[in-house]
């Protein structure tokens, strides 16, 4: 799926960065052309792709200290400069554009929303936003900002393909450290699903398509990646059981967004050397997911990819009554009730929301 990708805020500008660069090392050509925007300054400059800074008059660069939305406020005024900025990269190639962000922050979190309704109103093609919940041990402004913006995007574009921070978080390490690790194997999964309808070697019936990965999608509302790889064996009679425990790994284990396993539509695409891809061990797997996440619509499709291993790559839709996904708006209530009782004692209390609003 060829894509151009707009990173707003730090984290959103961090992992376009690194998407693209995965893109390029790989030498996919998925991503066609990327643009940073941010109310902060410093954040946009160690981006290498042409930024946008937002917000001048309201925040002089200084960034707006995660409300959210002041956030969706300045997204809105500025507007025009972030649309121009991609005028002539939405080319006619493009058969999506992502919009990335952090949504526990301020500028990712309230401008993402507003971004995908603008987006959509000029391009034809699907908006999705990529977004990364906070973990549970960020503040409590954190999970506020996460469940509005999330009900917001969820309105406003046409699918937010949903990571959890806590699961990609490694013990023991620093929490930039952790969030390369994390920004890169987020890279890896959505930037191998890009890819994985644009193979052109190999190309037959069994080959995914990027209308797949759109259909899956379709549904709108929450979506989850999962990925799991293994050593694959050159006979492809002998990898039965790797497609099967690498598909089983990537919904329970490998997901971006743990106990995400109640779907609408599925998609899974097996990638590796196309003579070690066994038909047999496919068709199991798709019927596992079929059981497992309770969809009818289980798409599948290999990902013909040189390489001595085999992954299993599973992108449900319409993931929002899952556990994980009414933990999370559960949390970000609790975390409103709890502002509010510190209110009480401080007047000066960033949200006064009594219930968990839209943003737009
Ligand atoms: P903004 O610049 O105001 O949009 O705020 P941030 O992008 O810093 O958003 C804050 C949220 O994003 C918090 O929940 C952080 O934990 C998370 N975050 C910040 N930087 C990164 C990053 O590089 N990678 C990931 N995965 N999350 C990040």
């Amino acid at each position: 799926m060829k894509t151009v990708l707009i990173g707003v805020g730090q984290a959103g500008g961090k992992l376009t960065a690194a998407l693209q660069s995965f893109d390029q090392q790989m030498g996919f050509g998925a991503v066609l052309d990327a643009v940073g925007v941010n109310t902060a300054k410093a954040d946009l400059q160690s981006l290498p792709f042409e930024t946008v800074l937002i917000g001048q008059d309201r925040v002089n660069g200084h960034g707006v200290g995660g409300d959210n939305e002041l956030g969706a406020e300045v997204m809105q005024s500025d507007q025009t400069e972030v649309m121009s900025a991609l005028d002539g990269r939405v080319t006619a190639e493009a058969e999506s554009i992502f919009v990335v962000a952090g949504l526990g922050g301020g500028s990712g979190s309230g401008g993402a929303p507003v971004l995908a309704k603008a987006l959509k109103r000029v391009y034809n093609v699907p908006v999705y936003v990529l977004g990364i919940l906070p973990g549970q041990n960020e503040g409590a402004m954190y999970q506020v900002n996460a469940g509005r913006s999330l009900k917001t995007i969820a309105r406003e574009s046409d699918a937010v393909l949903l990571v959890d921070n806590d699961s990609f978080r490694a013990s023991g390490e620093s929490m930039s450290e952790g969030f390369d690790a994390i920004n890169q194997a987020i890279a890896r999964r959505v930037g191998l699903l890009l890819a994985a309808g644009e193979a052109v070697e190999g190309v037959g019936e069994s080959v995914v398509d990027t209308s797949e990965v759109i259909n899956t999608l379709r549904s709108g509302g929450i979506a989850a990646l999962g990925y799991a790889s293994a050593e694959a064996s050159p006979d492809a009679e002998d990898n039965i059981n790797a497609v099967m425990s690498t598909t089983r790994r990537a919904v329970l284990t490998g997901t971006s967004l743990p106990d995400a396993n109640t779907a609408d539509s599925a998609l899974v695409v097996i990638a590796g050397e196309p003579d070690t891809i066994p038909r047999k061990g496919v068709e199991r797997a798709r019927r596992w997911v079929e059981e497992e996440t309770g969809s009818l619509q289980v798409r599948g499709g290999d990902f013909p990819l040189d390489s001595g291993r085999l992954a299993s790559l599973v992108l449900l839709g319409g993931v929002e009554r899952s556990e994980r996904v009414e933990a999370f708006m559960e949390r970000a209530r609790e975390a409103i009730e709890q502002a509010e009782t510190e209110q009480r004692s401080d007047p000066n209390e960033m949200w006064h929301n009594d219930e968990l609003d839209d943003l737009l």
